[in-house]
């Protein structure tokens, strides 16, 4: 089948598309030289889409009166796009589209292609160049892209991109992770206890 969107992205391996992104921007305390570095990140808005949603398996497959073998071939399938209603953090980021590339080339040229990390987008040291490891960056709450409160978050600059994202993350942080909420209030979104 054909997808009618297809024309507009340009990244064959992306597994997450969105109409706008944003481009979030922290400081970071380098533990090779001790000096204060600024480290960037990627997030998408609510109802971005994405091949990897973590979605309810029980409710859709009998939604989808599909056999559960049946069930997974669909849910893995290269093509199956889905919109998520909420926002996303995006790390281990693989590739992004030319168009994105030139973005970060300009805002964010912390933030760049390893050649050590098999290409991934790495954050890189301003002072001593060397590479910023995510695991101090994203997961844990504290962290410059995992704010505890308000006041934390609002230490992170964002900037808003008003042109399509394509890109092939693979770890895709949405709004299940609890501790990411802070950070998408921050990007204007609230998350709340209903589910
Ligand atoms: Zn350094």
């Amino acid at each position: 089948m054909q997808d009618d969107t297809s024309a507009r992205h340009d990244l064959p391996d992306a597994n997450v598309r969105a109409s706008s992104y944003y481009v979030l921007q922290a400081q970071h305390l380098c533990k090779h030289c001790q000096q204060t570095t600024l480290v960037f990140a990627l997030a998408v808005p609510p109802n971005h889409e994405s091949t990897e949603a973590d979605i309810d398996l029980d409710e859709d497959a009998s939604r989808l009166g599909l056999a559960p073998g049946e069930f997974h071939d669909w849910l893995f399938s290269p093509e199956q796009w889905q919109t998520i209603p909420g926002p996303a953090l995006l790390t281990q980021i693989g590739s992004v589209s030319a168009p994105v590339a030139l973005t970060l080339q300009r805002l964010a040229s912390a933030l760049r292609q390893d050649a050590a990390q098999g290409a991934q987008w790495t954050n890189f040291c301003e002072h001593c160049g060397n590479a910023v490891w995510e695991g101090a960056l994203y997961p844990t709450p504290g962290q410059p892209f995992c704010p505890e409160d308000d006041a934390t978050a609002a230490q992170i600059t964002v900037h808003t991109i008003d042109a399509p994202f394509d890109g092939y993350a693979r770890m895709i942080w949405t709004d299940r992770y609890r501790n990411k909420w802070p950070l998408f209030k921050r990007l204007g979104v609230a998350c709340s206890e209903a589910d």
